[in-house]
């Protein structure tokens, strides 16, 4: 039988990641041809949580052409595995927009709004009656509070909540200490270019006909890289050019403030004011209270372009 890859967004983060490896593990209970995959380097804060647990890196998928995909934590083609056009998209299981890819054959898919796809995972196995060990409660527990910010981010839900304290339970760890744990390596940028900072976690979006990049860094401290701007926005010009993009934002999130800073760059930038009804000065906004890419960024700047 020819394998299916359970895979992640490009530039994954650590939800994507485990969601990857969780989900297999419950695929692999009544079907051994599924695997997990990822489709790019591993962030600090993800190496951290597979050192924790004791768990192994998903294999580096390259080009998924000819492959068959379950897609975990995205379902839109400009953040795809390279060849996903050419696979065959057997399942998704995600928490964002619903997007662009599409499938010749009927095919379960999974997407609400809750606060991480780890959550919808651990509440799979629940419904396929299948036990949750410490380490995969672990990895879950862990995509969880990374993409909620410990529970704070303004995409968390009830449903949400009550999982974490589940999977914290199971794995025996405190969601708040180990969530704390998490939050500080995510915030080590140590010796990052500007330019990896703006592509660490970083998503392409299609609105319209523009195509638009949104990079975001969480960080308890944002001084260090607000203190970089000028290098940061030369590093952002110099993707715009390469990628053609029409529009590139990075958002600086300080995770204790719950604030923003936002950088924009592109010719549609005069777009992004309106949209997100601040002002901007010299290419730049503070947006306070903003976090979530997803559910505070993305669908203004979305209605801006319709
Ligand atoms: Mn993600
Ligand atoms: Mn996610």
């Amino acid at each position: 039988m020819s394998t299916t890859y359970v895979i992640g967004h490009q530039g994954p983060d650590t939800d994507a990641i485990v969601s990857a490896l969780a989900y297999a593990r419950l695929k692999a209970t009544d079907d051994d041809s599924v695997t997990a995959a990822r489709a790019g380097e591993l962030n600090p804060e993800t190496e951290f949580v597979l050192e924790y647990w004791d768990v192994e890196a998903p294999q580096l998928l390259e080009d998924a052409t000819d492959e068959q995909l379950i897609l975990v934590d995205h379902n839109e083609h400009s953040q795809t595995v390279s060849g996903a056009r050419e696979a065959t998209i057997t399942e998704i299981v995600d928490h964002h927009r619903l997007g662009d890819v599409t499938t010749s054959e009927p095919i379960f898919c999974r997407i609400e709004p809750v606060g991480s796809t780890a959550t919808i995972i651990a509440e799979l196995f629940d419904e396929r009656e299948v036990a949750l060990d410490s380490q995969t409660a672990g990895l879950l527990l862990s995509g969880l509070v990374s993409d909620t910010v410990i529970l704070r981010s303004p995409t968390t839900t009830d449903r949400d909540r009550v999982v974490a304290e589940r999977l914290a339970d199971i794995a025996e760890v405190d969601i708040d200490a180990y969530g704390k744990e998490l939050l500080a390596q995510k915030s080590k940028l140590g010796e990052k270019s500007p330019r990896e900072m703006v592509l660490g976690d970083f998503k392409s979006f299609e609105f319209g006909n523009s195509a638009v990049g949104i990079g975001q860094i969480e960080t308890v401290d944002p001084e260090p890289v607000l203190d970089q701007r000028a290098a940061i926005r030369a590093a952002m010009d110099g993707i715009v050019d390469e990628r053609d993009y029409d529009l590139l934002v990075l958002l600086v999130t300080d995770l204790l403030e719950e604030a923003s800073t936002a950088f924009v760059v592109g010719e549609a930038s005069d777009r992004v004011g309106p949209a997100l009804d601040v002002e901007i000065a010299d290419g730049e906004a503070f947006l306070p209270g903003v976090m979530s890419r997803k559910k505070q960024v993305v669908p203004p700047l979305e209605s801006a372009f319709r």
